[in-house]
């Protein structure tokens, strides 16, 4: 691993602060370009993509079919369940994309995809027709992968990996846990949505379980033997908390098969029943469904896309972007599907215009917070070659092991900071 140092050397701050690396001519308008795009998905790659198309092409028309009004976040969204912040401040609106930027919104639900005859059709009724359609509809779960856990349970043992109603669903759950109890958290295998997800999220709650329920405790049962930043959490969780949190990994008995919503029990492979106060089950993941309704998924329930423009290879003139697609290397996260919303724009932008896609280059910080001042954080930057997403040689670092606390304390800092710039970049609304 590379140092911080010699990273920013390699792209420049900016990059990191602002996510502006992949488009450096972002606010150059096109003039020649115009047809008519459809964009599935208001979150952190469509909602991008819808933004940087405007800005570059004004004269495009771009209409984005988001099903819900208002977007939530599930960056921060362990900070709300921590205590850290209101659920409001995770919320964003659409008003700026609509007033500013000229974007047509649609409230609804795509519900089918005609590849050929390059038509989305709503849970209205209404159909849409598109030159150039972007889908990026995020993640959807396996419900028939493990026994015991399908949408009924998730209404008793949440996933909140959606954030939302689920969010706060685990939030009044923690609040009524008593002082003593077990919360449990079963992980997925990769690949699945924040890898660092699950375990910036037991971090924040064993804030608030010290903070309010000190005789509590936490166990995280996970399928995979290793996971992002490991080395850093344990240390920080070491540090902050002692032995509240047990980490159990999938070659100690640590995969969840069974599980049994109505007493919050589950069972793993070798049989062991656990029974928890509060139980937060995430299940394995799968591209959005309206994905698979397009024909752009393959066999393993993602979506294969050519990296130079993040188009599918199996339908053409969709684009895809973000936790949906396989783009490995790149983590699933919201700054990635941000870089690459921003490299779709210019590839859609170019395509309608009749011009040769630029080069593209993306980047990805993963901030998690440990405590509300001790802050971690994974970056990379890649490019593409021959069809696929590679990292670029020499790029890329850690956290270092070895830090004070003001170094923790500055990261903490740069993960509000974050969530501060990305947020406004995409919606124009900054939280409180
Ligand atoms: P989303 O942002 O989920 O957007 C998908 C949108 O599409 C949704 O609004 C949905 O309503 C809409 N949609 C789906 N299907 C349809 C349809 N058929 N019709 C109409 N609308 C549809 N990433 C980070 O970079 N940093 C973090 O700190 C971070 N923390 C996280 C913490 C947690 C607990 C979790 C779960 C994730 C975190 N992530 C983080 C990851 C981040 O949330 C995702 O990677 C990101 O949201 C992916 O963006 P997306 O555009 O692919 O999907």
């Amino acid at each position: 691993m590379i140092s911080r140092r010699t990273l920013l050397k390699s792209i420049g701050a900016t990059a990191l602060a602002g996510s502006t690396l992949s488009m450096p001519a972002i606010g150059r308008a096109d003039g020649g370009a115009s047809g008519r795009v459809v964009i599935v998905g208001g979150g952190f790659g469509g909602a991008t993509a819808a933004k940087y198309i405007k800005r570059r092409a004004p004269s495009i028309d771009v209409t984005l079919v988001e099903a819900s009004g208002r977007f939530y976040t599930c960056p921060f969204s362990n900070l709300y369940l921590g205590g850290l912040r209101d659920f409001e401040s995770i919320g964003h609106d659409y008003a700026e994309l609509t007033e500013r930027y000229g974007v047509r919104l649609v409230t609804d639900l795509a519900r089918d995809v005609d590849g050929a005859g390059r038509t989305v059709t709503l849970a209205s009724g209404e159909t849409l027709a598109y030159d150039k359609l972007v889908l990026a509809p995020g993640i959807d779960f396996r419900w028939d992968a493990i026994e015991g856990y399908d949408e009924a349970a998730a209404e008793l043992v949440p996933h909140a990996w959606k954030a939302g109603p689920q969010t706060q669903l685990l939030k009044a759950q923690l609040e009524a846990l008593e002082d003593g109890g077990l919360f449990i958290l079963g992980a997925p295998a990769d690949p699945f949505r924040c890898p660092p997800g699950p375990y910036e999220r037991v971090s924040l709650i064993a804030h608030y379980l010290k903070t309010h329920k000190p005789k509590s405790k936490i166990l995280i049962l996970d399928s995979k033997d290793a996971f992002s930043k490991q080395g850093l959490f344990t240390a920080g969780w070491q540090a902050l908390y002692g032995d509240l949190i047990e980490w159990v990994p999938l070659s100690q008995d640590g995969k969840v098969v069974r599980v049994d919503a109505a007493s919050r029990e589950v069972e793993t492979e070798f049989g062991t029943v656990h029974k928890a106060g509060v139980l937060n089950f995430i299940p394995p993941q799968k591209a959005g469904f309206i994905a698979d309704a397009a024909g752009v998924v393959n066999e393993s329930g993602w979506v294969p896309i050519k990296a130079e423009t993040f188009e599918s290879t199996q339908v053409a003139d969709i684009h895809v972007v973000g936790d949906a697609t396989i783009a490995a290397p790149m983590p699933k996260s919201g700054f990635s599907a941000n870089t690459q919303g921003k490299v779709v724009a210019a590839a859609v932008v170019a395509a309608l215009g009749g011009d040769a896609s630029p080069e593209p280059i993306w980047a990805n910080t993963c901030y998690s917070l440990i405590g509300p001042d001790y802050g971690i954080s994974v970056a990379g930057v890649y490019r593409a070659a021959d069809g696929k997403v590679i990292s670029v040689e020499g790029s890329g670092g850690v956290s270092p092991a070895e830090a004070d606390a003001a170094f923790r304390k500055r990261e903490a800092e740069y993960t509000l900071g974050w969530y501060a710039a990305i947020t406004q970049d995409i919606w124009g609304t900054t939280a409180a």
